[in-house]
């Protein structure tokens, strides 16, 4: 099943700190959507307010165009996966899948059945009677998945759902969670801090700093075109580098960056540089902005070539080219060299401080 989510000015208070400060998102039926931000920023808390955990100080949500928030938790028909699992842990695995249906009335027999539905569609057929104690951490997070999807709810939320796994076990369970939500189509809102997670899985990502969303969008969108110098910090590895603006133009240095207008607002400005865009180049192009740089390390990694440079004024910059660019094989680079590392003028990407 599935539900268009509205969420309207929502905001949280715990005294005078305002957790969530105005939080307006609609979210498309079935989609599966991202809360990604720094630890603190309120993600946990906006997960609570749709649960019914926590009550909002103010604002609306309308599930498929029915008020959310005075309804009762249980009777939200969402299924929850909790940081911690938060599973029952005196009870059987078969026990926990099977709660959210026993507190719905669901009969015994029909249970089982369920249950075991579900046990096969997470690969731990024949865990049933196991304890939880007795099920390692991946194992667990199956469980928990099962529980929350078990009632076919109409929306799933993840808090944090691979964050106590090790790295190649999360890189499993991503692809996991993905076939659950093909299979089901749930409208998914899942909340991590880990922005390869949030890429990897996301139809689109909200980016939330300090109780508020900084930018949403699809992947490509908020990674390739970040609005605020948070956003293009926060997402991908960046070097922030600050331009003076003469008039409508942007200058680095002695370079002109932009001749076009500059459409972030007036006020501080900078280009957000991805290793992966730029290139040491030999001469200089049309299509490509070009910077004057000394070079003080390179390194070779296999299925990458990298090279640490400063520009102008002592700014760093990290270069990653592919490993067979001409420009490595024909002359390695020594510290101190002056090389010219080009920026194709499609990938720049402009920042003020945003809101
Ligand atoms: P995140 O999940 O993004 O790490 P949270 O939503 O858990 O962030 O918390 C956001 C902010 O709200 C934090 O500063 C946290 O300390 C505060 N906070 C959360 N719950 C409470 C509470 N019950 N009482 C007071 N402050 C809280
Ligand atoms: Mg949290």
């Amino acid at each position: 099943m599935k539900a268009t989510v509205s969420i309207r000015k929502v905001s949280k208070s715990y005294g005078a700190a305002k957790v969530l400060n105005d939080v307006s998102l609609d979210i498309g039926a079935g989609e599966f959507l991202t809360l990604l931000g720094p630890s603190g920023s309120g993600k946990t808390t906006l997960l609570m307010v749709l649960a019914g955990f926590t009550r909002a100080s103010s604002g609306s949500i309308e599930v498929a165009g029915v008020e959310l928030l005075t309804m009762p938790p249980h009777r939200r028909d969402i299924g929850m996966v909790f940081q911690n699992y938060a599973l029952f842990p005196h009870m059987s695995v078969a026990d926990n899948v099977g709660y959210p249906l026993k507190l719905r009335g669901v009969e015994a027999r029909e249970r089982r059945r369920r249950v075991d539905a579900m046990l096969e569609v997470v690969q731990l057929e024949g865990f049933g009677e196991r304890h939880i104690g007795a099920l390692s951490g991946g194992q667990r997070q199956r469980v928990a998945l099962a529980r929350a999807l078990v009632f076919e709810p109409r929306i799933l939320l993840l808090d944090e759902p691979l964050s106590a796994l090790d790295k190649q076990l999360r890189d499993r369970m991503q692809v996991e969670i993905r076939r659950l939500h093909e299979r089901f189509g749930t409208t998914t809102i899942n909340v991590t801090h880990d922005q390869q997670e949030a890429l990897t899985l996301s139809d689109r990502i909200a980016i939330v700093n300090g109780g508020k969303l900084a930018q949403v969008g699809a992947p490509e969108e908020v990674y390739r075109r970040p609005r605020t110098r948070f956003v293009a910090q926060f997402i991908g590895e960046t070097c922030m580098v600050p331009l003076r603006r003469e008039g409508q133009a942007a200058w680095f240095a002695g370079t002109q960056v932009s001749a076009a207008p500059v459409r972030t607002p007036a006020g501080d400005l900078w280009m957000a540089l991805r290793p992966e865009s730029l290139r040491i180049v030999e001469n200089e192009d049309a299509d490509s902005v070009c910077f004057e740089a000394v070079v003080k390390d390179q390194l070779y990694r296999g299925d990458a070539h990298i090279v640490y440079a400063d520009l102008a004024d002592g700014y760093e910059v990290k270069v990653m080219m592919p490993p067979d660019t001409a420009c490595n094989q024909s002359r390695a680079l020594a510290p101190g060299q002056r090389v010219k590392i080009g920026l194709p003028r499609d990938a720049l990407v402009l920042v003020g401080e945003g809101a």
